[in-house]
């Protein structure tokens, strides 16, 4: 037979146990409640599996809440008001691997126009590399074939 004592304590771990039961249960209710606000207002789910490897200390704000929103944003060029969507933003995290840490910063023309100009700075530098090895040999030639 158990002892008073033994049946009280059997009692308050019940006790407990339920305390933590409707606690998780509250929990999960706003869980679901947050979720479904996030989806009203336009939210987009992250797929933190598909995310770019984060070596940094702490995470952005769209991984804490697991959901990307529309972003508004001044472009870094024209000074125009630009928003970035939840879907373009899921797109440059998820599929291009995008940094976790990078954002939008042109709007679409001024992308376009510094993507052209940064590729003509290539092309220039590379010309200017080719051009110096080419001049390279043929001051090194005569000498490197005694
Ligand atoms: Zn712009």
């Amino acid at each position: 037979m158990k002892s008073g004592k033994q049946r009280r304590i059997e009692l308050k771990a019940q006790k407990q146990a339920r305390k933590i039961k409707l606690a998780n249960q509250k929990l999960a209710a706003r869980e679901a409640m947050r979720e479904a606000e996030n989806l009203a207002s336009g939210g987009v789910i992250v797929d933190l599996s598909a995310l770019a490897p984060n070596n940094s200390y702490g995470e952005p704000d769209f991984v804490k809440r697991k959901y990307y929103f529309d972003q508004p944003f001044i472009c870094a060029g024209c000074n125009s008001q630009e928003v970035w969507t939840a879907v373009q933003q899921k797109w440059w995290y998820e599929v291009a691997k995008g940094g976790l840490f990078s954002t939008a910063k042109f709007c679409r023309t001024c992308r376009r126009q510094e993507q052209s100009r940064r590729a003509e700075a290539r092309r220039i530098h590379l010309e200017g590399i080719a051009k110096k090895r080419q001049g390279n040999r043929l001051f090194i030639n005569p000498s490197s074939t005694l």
